[in-house]
């Protein structure tokens, strides 16, 4: 039975029970259709209470049914026979009620609440929007300025937010059944439901101001300014044309290659937190971490663990060391504090949760440590070898390396079993990407213990095999070589970088290039051709070699105003450039997209056939969520595949 039936007094109590979320599928629907005639069928009933059966109310709809033309009945024709009852429908809300789930509840007559639920409309990150009244509904529930971050900005909102709006009739402290039979029975006549109240048009101006903000926020995607264009049609035509508007626009969105994409990172980032092979294998408990430097890296590293609760002690070579890598955690806090995201006590607590040391010695008692010193086999062999020494036998050791072989770091010194690579992007405590890389001997309790640990952190894990880069900086040397192939065949870079931006990245490979800083990369090239290596000329050394370091130095591939990050065009850049690549051949911004994502293709497909990731999509995995490939479009190795199999 998808939804079961009981009787309390004059109230019919009906619960949907369709784990592992109460998707509202085929069944559910044409059940609760049923229900519908038989309950007002029954003189004995005089109202009805809807639940849900586990920990949602309803998740929404069923994402396996959205592949498939709808089947009737469809959720719209459901909300719509639950408004038109002559008994009151109350929806009884104990857990997350999302998406159709919230639907479902606008179409009832009255909505309570626990406390601790949550309500929301998250369909615009899976690239459609609601279609089934949501955005017909809610605003004349609780207005258009509250309803428009819901519907278009994926506001999430508690019961008290919800109550306060108007959304909840009533919050019900202790047991919430019980509470809503007490409601429906002391009903007396029915209220209008939500889609016959009256609504304001709130403006032009309003609509100005939502659309320029919404559609900054949405980086090319196009469902949220849908969602907003959906509330706007059914304020200024009126509820009947704007269900309409909203269901045309939710079956074109649904079917929309935007929203496969969205679905397919969903299901991917879902499947990332859970590895197959190490279901039911315990993870250790972590409580206290360690983090070895207190640079770029290992400052965020730090804050990431404190902002999940996780206590860290920080260690670095000497006092000033410390206090500057201490400092820049704290920093982080005191910018979130000011930035209204956290209190004034959280801040403090993520403060005192935070220590440090001088030395590895203080780090004895962490249930895991975290090197993230240098790029120099010789720095970290030392690192492991002390930590070795020091830390319980049952600690994990990882390492934060980007390029340096794991093995060669502890070969000799700590035995694998317990030695992990977790490779974390700068700035660490905002990027999602954790690259995972296992040893031959890493323990599964270990690799468990890692993948439960990035959850917490709010991180997406992808296992990446041992080769030179990982997953994540081996596709970007092969991006990188492909961008500079174009330059040497007479592409513009401003044009490179301009076709990249168009495609969805916040920047184009010159302008990264230009915020990492060049000399990096140069100093190991000249460190290389030192050693007698053969290393030709890249471009970007020729733009060191004149002084252009990038932003910090105010000249890179671009010129850069004091204090201002935004690249402007360089004729001394373009100068030095025009020497190695002769004249502008310009070509179309789709044959540079074509080329670059291309790249990524192939080399991911060469990763994939070597074994080093496990899956095409873990490979989109790491290019959206640590290169800033655009989310809307899936990734490198979704788009080749819908190339090929269109
Ligand atoms: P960094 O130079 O900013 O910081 C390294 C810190 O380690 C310094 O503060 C140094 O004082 C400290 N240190 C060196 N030896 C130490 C020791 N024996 N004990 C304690 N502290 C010691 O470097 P970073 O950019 O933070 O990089 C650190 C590691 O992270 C490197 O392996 C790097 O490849 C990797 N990584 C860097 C990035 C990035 O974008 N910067 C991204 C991913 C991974």
């Amino acid at each position: 039975m998808t939804v079961t039936v009981e009787r309390s007094g004059s109230v019919a109590v009906l619960t949907i029970d369709n784990p592992p979320v109460n998707a509202l599928n085929t069944a559910v629907r044409a059940r609760l259709v049923g229900l519908v005639a038989e309950t007002e069928a029954d003189p004995s009933i005089t109202a009805v209470v809807l639940r849900g059966a586990g920990k949602l109310f309803v998740g929404g709809a069923d994402l396996a049914e959205f592949d498939r033309p709808p089947e009737e009945p469809t959720l719209p024709e459901v909300i719509r026979r639950i408004e038109a009852a002559g008994k009151p429908w109350v929806a009884a809300i104990h857990g997350p009620a999302l998406g159709g789930g919230l639907e479902l509840a606008l179409g009832c007559h009255h909505r309570v609440a626990l406390p601790g639920a949550t309500l929301g409309l998250p369909e615009v990150t899976l690239g459609f929007i609601p279609g089934a009244g949501g955005t017909q509904r809610l605003p004349r529930l609780v207005g258009i300025e509250a309803a428009v971050p819901v519907i278009a900005e994926r506001d999430m909102l508690d019961s008290a937010r919800a109550a306060r709006m108007g959304l909840l009739d009533r919050i019900i402290e202790g047991d919430l059944t019980e509470g809503a039979v007490a409601f429906a029975a002391a009903l007396t006549d029915c209220v209008p439901p939500a889609s016959q109240r009256p609504l304001a048009d709130p403006g032009v101006e309003f609509w100005d101001r939502a659309e320029a903000r919404i559609g900054k926020a949405a980086k090319g995607a196009a469902a949220p300014l849908a969602a907003l264009r959906a509330v706007r049609q059914g304020v200024e035509q009126g509820i009947r044309e704007g269900l309409r508007h909203e269901r045309e626009t939710f079956l074109a969105l649904k079917a929309s290659e935007e929203s496969a994409a969205l679905r397919y990172l969903f299901r991917a980032e879902r499947a990332a937190l859970r590895p197959a092979d190490l279901r039911g294998v315990a993870p250790r408990e972590i409580g206290l971490v360690g983090v070895v430097g207190g640079g770029t890296m290992g400052s965020g590293i730090a804050a990431a663990f404190r902002n999940a609760g996780l206590r860290v002690v920080m260690s670095e070579r000497d006092a000033t060391a410390l206090e500057k890598g201490l400092g820049t955690v704290r920093a982080l806090f005191e910018a979130a504090e000011r930035r209204g995201l956290i209190t004034s006590e959280e801040a403090e607590a993520r403060r005192a949760g935070l220590s440090g040391c001088v030395g590895l010695e203080g780090l004895a008692d962490c249930d895991l440590v975290v090197e993230a010193v240098f790029e120099d086999l010789a720095v970290k062999r030392a690192v492991f070898a002390d930590l070795g020494g020091l830390c319980r036998a049952d600690a994990i050791l990882a390492t934060n390396t980007s390029y340096i072989d794991p093995r060669g770091i502890v070969a000799g010194s700590v035995s694998g079993d317990r030695v992990v690579g977790m490779h974390f992007f700068s700035p660490a405590q905002i990027m999602k990407l954790v690259e995972i890389i296992p040893l031959p001997e890493t323990s599964a309790p270990v690799l468990a213990t890692v993948f439960d640990l990035a959850r917490r952190l709010g991180k997406v894990p992808v296992r990446s095999g041992i080769c030179e880069g990982f997953i994540g900086n081996r596709i970007l040397r092969r991006y990188r070589a492909e961008a500079e192939a174009l330059l040497r065949e007479g592409v513009p870079f401003a044009d490179i970088d301009a076709a990249m931006r168009g495609f969805g990245y916040a920047m184009g490979p010159f302008e990264m290039q230009d915020m990492a800083g060049l000399d990096i990369s140069f100093l190991n090239r000249e460190a290389a051709r030192a050693r007698g290596e053969d290393v030709p000329e890249a471009p970007g050394d020729l733009l060191v070699r004149a002084g252009r370091k990038g932003i910090k130095t105010g000249a890179g591939w671009y010129d850069y105003a004091p204090g201002d990050r935004s690249p402007r065009h360089s004729t001394e850049a373009a100068r030095i450039i025009a020497a190695l690549a002769g004249a502008d051949r310009p070509v179309a911004a789709e044959v540079i997209v074509e080329r670059l994502t291309g790249a990524l293709a192939a080399e991911g497909a060469a990763i994939l056939a070597e074994g080093i990731a496990a899956s095409p999509a873990d490979i989109d995995l790491v290019q959206v969520h640590g290169y800033g490939f655009p989310r809307a479009r899936g990734g490198p190795m979704f788009q080749k595949d819908r190339k090929q199999n269109p």
